[in-house]
């Protein structure tokens, strides 16, 4: 059956796979996202390809903008069975320069130069934000239409680093921790109304947001991707489709008893103790 899905952050790299291949199921898509162009180009290329999409612009952080996206939602295609949670990223402000504080570091004057006591409070507060306010307003306008109703779920983002944080992004790596912890409340506290809440924890994609720290201009990985390719058992960073089978199968009724999960897609990565 045909299904309203509101994906959030569909504008984007992993998001708008995991909607073009909601939409190549049969749904109706409601490509989300702060940036209007991409949420429209991201609605026509899912048309294109013969999929029901349309892109709607809208603030995760901005209880009013997502109600206005609301309305026209219900007018395109009805009730919203389904919230993708998918808006997120990390910023420069709540990360550190080096994985490790040794005392010299103190004594460095680089301006670009961050160690945990250089940290901008203002980039932690952005981070949490947009992970975790921007998972649950969005929960809060679009929950609305899902309860007491059959075959309605949520799907939140988090991450990989929301099991074991990864150095250098304490913010990043907190915010999403929330949004895992958030998943399993909310599964509680919708139980009694139908609503399933799961999410899936990525591990590594190359995508806009970390190719320039995982890669570099010649495309031969940088220390850090190394670092991760060597503690991924699978040896590779993750590909957008690879996220694709997990979500059709949460946000389908072939899971209707699994509620409150976070899934790892992160080939091994979150299993791996480096020995
Ligand atoms: P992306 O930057 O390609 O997509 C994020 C999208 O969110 C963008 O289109 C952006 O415009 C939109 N967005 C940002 N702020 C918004 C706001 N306030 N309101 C509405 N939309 C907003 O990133 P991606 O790599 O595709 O990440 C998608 C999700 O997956 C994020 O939650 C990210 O944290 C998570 N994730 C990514 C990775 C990875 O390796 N790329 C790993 C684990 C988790």
């Amino acid at each position: 059956m045909s299904k309203t899905i509101v994906i959030t952050g569909a504008g984007g790299v992993l998001c708008g796979t995991m909607a073009l291949a909601l939409a190549k199921e049969g749904h109706n898509i409601a490509v989300l996202d702060l940036r209007k162009e991409a949420a429209d180009d991201m609605a026509d290329f899912i048309k294109n390809e013969g999929g029901n999409a349309i892109g709607v612009a809208a603030n995760v952080l901005e209880k009013e903008t997502l109600e206005k996206a609301k309305v026209a939602i219900n007018e395109a295609f009805g009730k919203c069975d389904i919230l993708i949670n998918g808006a997120g990223g990390n910023h420069p402000l709540g990360t550190t320069s080096n994985p490790f504080l040794v005392a010299e570091d103190l004594m460095n004057k680089d301006k670009d130069f961050k160690t945990f006591f250089d940290l901008d409070v203002n980039g932690i507060q952005f981070v949490f934000n947009l992970n975790f306010i921007g998972t649950l307003l969005p929960t809060q306008i679009f929950a609305s239409d899902m309860v007491g109703r059959e075959g309605c779920s949520i799907l939140n983002i988090s991450s990989m680093n929301a099991f074991t944080p990864l150095t250098k992004i304490p913010a990043y790596s907190g915010a999403k921790a929330a949004v895992s912890n958030f998943t399993q409340w909310l599964a509680v506290h919708f139980s009694k109304v139908g609503i399933r809440v799961n999410a899936l924890a990525p591990g590594f994609f190359l995508t806009d947001q970390n190719r320039s720290l995982l890669t570099k201009a010649d495309g031969s990985l940088t220390p850090r991707g190394q670092q991760i390719i060597e503690q991924t058992p699978m040896g590779r960073f993750g590909e957008p489709e690879d996220l694709i089978g997990t979500a059709l199968w949460l946000c389908g009724d072939s899971s209707r008893f699994v509620t409150g999960v976070v899934i790892p897609i992160d080939g091994g990565f979150a299993a791996y103790s480096g020995v």
